[in-house]
């Protein structure tokens, strides 16, 4: 299946499917961690937090989705198992131990810088060499930044609705 679609190709499959498994594994706990971190944060501003850690966590899922369905065209498996992820993940898993908003933001902030770096470095390894998985990451590198904006944003907004006080 796709055989040109794999044949146009630049660099060896299996590197790529590599790659994009970490990125995979990354995708699928960033996205439990936010989904996670929206059920259990507590503090001001609460509202808007959740809100925006709810709109990062769909946005994860479909980046997992993106990453899955690249895996497959190149004659890959996404990961099989989620006990895998770990074994993979170049990002981790900060789990939300403390509930406290500005310690889920900052933990969320340290992700999204991880996922960047991730992207970019998937960006420089394929350029000119596989166009399809190129214009993959480069459309969630443009999420991704936008997710570091908007929690740095918020932070700001928190740091100035506590100083107010
Ligand atoms: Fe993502
Ligand atoms: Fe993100
Ligand atoms: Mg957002």
């Amino acid at each position: 299946m796709g055989t040109k679609g794999r044949a146009i190709v630049g660099l060896d499959l299996e590197k790529i499917v590599d790659v994009l498994n970490r990125a995979y594994a990354d995708e699928w706990l960033a996205h439990y961690q936010y989904w996670l971190g929206a059920k259990v944060v507590k503090g001001p501003m609460k509202d808007a937090v959740i809100a925006e850690l709810l709109q990062h966590a769909t946005d994860e899922m479909t980046h997992a989705t993106m990453v899955a369905d690249r895996i497959i065209q190149l004659g890959g498996t996404p990961v099989i198992t989620p006990k895998k992820w770990f074994d993979y993940t170049n990002c981790g898993y900060d789990a939300p131990e403390d509930e406290y908003v500005r310690t889920i933001l900052d933990q969320n902030v340290k992700g999204e810088q991880c996922a960047i770096d991730v992207y970019s470095k998937m960006l420089d390894l394929v350029n000119g060499k596989d166009y399809v998985t190129y214009n993959m990451a480069l459309q969630i590198l443009q999420d991704e930044v936008e997710h570091e904006e908007d929690l740095q944003a918020l932070v700001e907004d928190l740091e100035s609705f506590l100083a107010s006080k």
